[in-house]
């Protein structure tokens, strides 16, 4: 296989992952997105592995290409077929971890042995250009890896050990201590960039352990989408920068798409949560009013059951169906579509309302109706409905809270400034949880106690079942 022919299809590879990132954006299109991801990566998967072939030059190289592919993706496979849309976010953190470990490993093998990588001639010096791209490569990999295990034991909330809290962990010095140490990573970048210590270069990748560890542990539970999707883009600055020292061109676009489209959903993340991106970096939110941390206030509402609500749909003229964490978690999608598909027929114009932050990523809301089949016609996001709320006659609440909670126009309140869709608006509200407990910022919604809201308790996908049953 010549050079010529492998930055081609290198260039194939990389026009199919900007298509796929272009399909993503859309729910209609994602399909096809997706489809274009898997093409671009297994023809750079395949590139790369022929190239490895040619320069190995003997079986070996093809037996070690072969185990790392059925090793990996072996172990994608079935955590892909086991994993549950909830648990999404700590797969994500997970295969940061992994991607920041490999950016380390290979820095350190470049650093070893340069003539392996055809960086220099056996016995030459590494350039000076590389030196620093590798140490740059390899920290930012360091910290990408051990803040993404943090993550993930964080967002999976299943461990006792401390650090895997969600609770901010915090302690005097703290600001101090980071500062020295990211003082001490920059003088040991410089330092193996002047001198190509193997020294310098273990202490480079210590600190971005140690780093990664510090800057995540004091950040809060309900803060950790946030910090995933900016470990996304830290992997993939970490690629690009180890691309530049293999000289891959693969790598240096692929991980400048991975570190722009991260830092890009960080961003728009942040807006949905009104939260500035240092906010949520240096910590606070999420750990201090924790999920049902608020102490409830005992006060009346007024509930109503399953045929109630089937009644009060039924009889009304549009219906605009407020879909959030709590209906991803009972799996009522299809059930919620029955629902919508029954009213439809009878006349009711139904319409879903999406929420950027409703569940637990960005997208998430989107792809569970997108899996039930929900028309894309009646999908509409926050800013296109919000203007509508006050004509509706009746929103319907399912297993949503923080992202229609009026306390968001309250100042003083932690999610102030949040912006929310306007259920409260509608003519008649139905709620549907499992009881009186906060959402995920921790508290109480003022909609859940107002004269023209019905609360229907009980599992998402029983309640809508239930209320498929009864619309007549
Ligand atoms: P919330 O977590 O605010 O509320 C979900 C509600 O669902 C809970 O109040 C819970 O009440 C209810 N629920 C749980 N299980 C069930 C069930 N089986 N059946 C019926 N109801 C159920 O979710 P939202 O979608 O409203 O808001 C998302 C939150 O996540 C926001 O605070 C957002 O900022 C945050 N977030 C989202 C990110 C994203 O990218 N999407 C990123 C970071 C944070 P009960 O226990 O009483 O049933």
């Amino acid at each position: 296989m010549s050079m010529n022919l492998v930055v081609f299809l290198y260039l194939v590879a990389s026009v199919c992952f900007i298509q796929a990132l272009k399909g993503l954006s859309h729910p209609a299109t994602s399909l096809r997105g997706n489809a274009f991801g898997m093409v671009g990566m297994s023809i750079a998967v395949l590139t790369t592995s022929a190239l490895i072939i040619k320069l190995a030059g003997s079986g070996t190289g093809l037996a070690w290409v072969l185990l790392g592919l059925l090793i990996g993706g072996g172990a994608g496979t079935v955590m892909a077929q086991r994993v549950e849309m909830t648990k999404m976010p700590e797969v994500v953190a997970f295969m940061h971890s992994m991607i920041g470990l490999a950016a380390v490993f290979i820095a350190a093998a470049a650093v070893v042995e340069p003539w392996a990588f055809q960086i220099t001639a056996k016995g030459s010096q590494i350039p000076a250009g590389n030196r620093f791209e590798l140490a740059l490569g390899a920290f930012i990999g360091a910290v990408t890896f051990s803040g993404s295990v943090i993550a993930f034991g964080k967002l999976s909330g299943k461990y006792k050990f401390r650090l895997f809290q969600g609770a901010p962990v915090t302690f005097s010095g703290q600001h101090q201590l980071n500062a020295v140490l990211g003082l001490a990573s920059v003088f040991c970048v410089l330092s193996f960039w002047h001198s190509q210590s193997p020294v310098d270069f273990a202490l480079v990748c210590t600190l971005g352990f140690a780093m990664g560890v510090l800057i995540i542990i004091p950040i809060g539970g309900a803060d950790m989408p946030v910090v995933v999707s900016m470990l996304n883009s830290y992997s993939g600055w970490a690629a690009a920068g180890i691309g530049f020292s293999l000289n891959n061109s693969m790598l240096i676009i692929a991980g400048s798409l991975v570190g722009s489209s991260g830092a890009i959903l960080s961003y728009i993340m942040c807006k949905a949560m009104n939260r500035s991106f240092f906010n949520v970096i240096l910590g606070g939110f999420g750990g201090a009013a924790g999920a049902g941390q608020v102490a409830q206030q005992q006060r009346s509402v007024k509930s109503g059951s399953p045929d109630d609500a089937a009644f009060i749909l039924g009889n009304v003229e549009t219906v605009v169906i407020v879909p959030g964490y709590g209906l991803a978690v009972a799996r009522a999608q299809h059930a919620v579509k029955e629902l919508a598909e029954k009213l439809t027929h009878k006349g009711v114009t139904v319409k879903y309302a999406i929420h950027p932050v409703a569940g637990r990523m960005p997208g998430h809301m989107n792809v569970l109706l997108a899996e039930a089949e929900v028309p894309y016609d009646q999908v509409f996001e926050m800013e296109d409905i919000n203007g509508e709320f006050g004509q509706v006659d009746a929103a319907i609440i399912l297993g949503a809270n923080d992202v229609v909670n009026p306390a968001a126009l309250q100042k003083g309140s932690s999610i102030y400034g949040m912006p929310i869709l306007e259920a409260y608006k509608a003519k008649t509200v139905i709620v549907n949880k499992r009881s009186m407990a906060a959402g995920y910022a921790g508290l109480d919604n003022e909609l859940f106690y107002m004269d023209k809201t019905m609360m229907v308790f009980g599992d998402a996908k029983k309640v809508v079942e239930e209320m498929v049953k009864a619309v007549e």
